[in-house]
């Protein structure tokens, strides 16, 4: 289902809560809602259609890759500054990111998972991230 985009600042600010296995539908929700914006997104937190539950999902190569209960293991490499929009806000902002990220998360089927990224997937990752734990760019 594609869902409406919050876009209240107070309510991005809160810090979402690990997903349990009936949360495993936020998923497919998120999923639908990321494709229905893929044209101008690419990532998205579930605390952006109004579920605070850590759950993110970002586009590989124009396919979307869903993450459940994501948790950043380790950072390498150089951190940078760059430029980032969101959805769920105006224009764009400064950030800083780290250039590699070893990421710990579920997938869809709930097999555990472990994997690096770096470059552009990693600055994705780190800024959903920050949107499960209410931090905005
Ligand atoms: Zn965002």
């Amino acid at each position: 289902m594609i869902c409406e985009i919050v876009t209240d600042p107070i309510l991005l600010s809160r810090i979402s809560r690990p997903a349990q296995a009936q949360d495993f539908n936020i998923a497919r929700d998120l999923r639908d809602t990321l494709m229905a914006h893929a044209d101008h997104c690419v990532g998205m937190a579930a605390n952006m259609i109004g579920r605070p539950v850590r759950v993110i999902a970002i586009l590989l190569e124009g396919e979307p890759v869903v993450m459940i209960n994501p948790q950043l293991l380790k950072t390498s490499g150089k951190k940078y500054t760059t430029e980032e929009g969101c959805l769920s806000l105006k224009g764009v902002r400064q950030a800083q990111r780290f250039e590699k990220i070893q990421l710990q998360y579920q997938d869809e089927q709930g097999r555990q998972k472990q994997r690096t990224f770096s470059g552009f997937p990693a600055q994705i990752i780190q800024h959903e991230l920050d949107h499960c734990e209410g931090i905005l760019i």
